[in-house]
């Protein structure tokens, strides 16, 4: 699919790698809604990209949001080919920490945001694209998720995190195997470390210093760097049922 006819869903579109998967999007030619939990800064990208944005409030966790979300983004722009998801959260706590045993509705949280939320939208957006005409590939579309080194090389901490992570690479080939016959591809992205909000909390220091244990290139990644490869995983035919690492050699230490 050429990304100048992407009709795409962007979760987590309002910061980070969501937000420059959106940028990477418009300024090839093609258009993006944006759902976010952040309104204001959702509001900003709209405001500042213009028409072919446009930013829905949404929760990815809740069913309603999302089915109200897909049908007024499939409106907007006339139709759903692409869904990229990036919501989602972090955390970190011991199984067995200072103050006892791992919070349950903590683990249960991460759990929900990432793997069940990006399966919320996955599951209601492929729906809606089984009806997109085929394009000369025979595509109708492409979802993209974003899992995370966590997802083989968790650390201790992140238990929550890494099962969250590991249950959207598992469940990358098994949905792509299934919407094989509708022509929509599914593939997973599983990023190092990048320099998103996340990281910019942190003193310049720490971010040298994380970026010195990547092999090469020893540094965070940028977030265009991300978008770029969403873009490949668009453009690609080939590419379908399969995480790709993207994280300059790094393989997470136990702590
Ligand atoms: P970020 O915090 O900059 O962006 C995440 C966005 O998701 C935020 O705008 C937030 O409002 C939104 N969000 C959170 N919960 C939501 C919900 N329930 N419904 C809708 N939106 C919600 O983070 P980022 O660094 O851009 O991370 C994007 C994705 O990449 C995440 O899934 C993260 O786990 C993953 N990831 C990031 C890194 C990294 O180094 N930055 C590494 C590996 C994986």
């Amino acid at each position: 699919m050429q990304i100048n006819t992407c009709r795409a869903v962007v979760t987590g579109g309002a910061s980070g790698l969501g937000e420059a998967t959106v940028r990477k999007i418009i300024q090839n030619g093609g258009r993006a809604v944006i759902f976010d939990q952040s309104e204001e800064k959702g509001l900003q990208l709209q405001t500042e990209l213009g028409e072919a944005v446009f930013f829905i409030k949404a929760d990815v966790t809740k069913e309603e949001d999302i089915q109200e979300g897909v049908h007024q983004a499939a409106d907007y722009m006339g139709s759903i080919n692409t869904v990229v998801n990036c919501a989602g959260i972090g955390i970190a706590e011991k199984v067995i920490g200072r103050n006892g045993a791992h919070n349950l509705s903590l683990f249960s949280k991460v759990i929900h945001v990432n793997l069940i939320g990006s399966f919320n939208v996955i599951r209601i957006a492929a729906a809606v694209m089984t009806g997109n005409e085929v394009n000369e590939q025979g595509e109708r579309g492409v979802i993209i998720n974003t899992a995370s080194v966590a997802a083989f090389d968790g650390q201790i901490g992140q238990a929550a995190y890494s099962a969250s992570k590991g249950g959207i690479v598992g469940m990358t080939l098994p949905i792509a195997r299934e919407l094989a016959r509708y022509g929509i591809r599914v593939m997973t992205i599983a990023p190092g470390l990048f320099h998103t909000p996340m990281f910019d909390t942190l003193p310049q220091e720490a971010k040298d210093s994380l970026g010195k244990m990547v092999p090469f290139p020893s540094r965070l990644g940028y977030p265009n760097e991300y978008a770029q490869l969403v873009q490949s995983i668009i453009e690609n035919p080939m590419l379908n049922g399969e995480t790709i690492r993207l994280d300059g050699a790094i393989r997470m230490q136990p702590k």
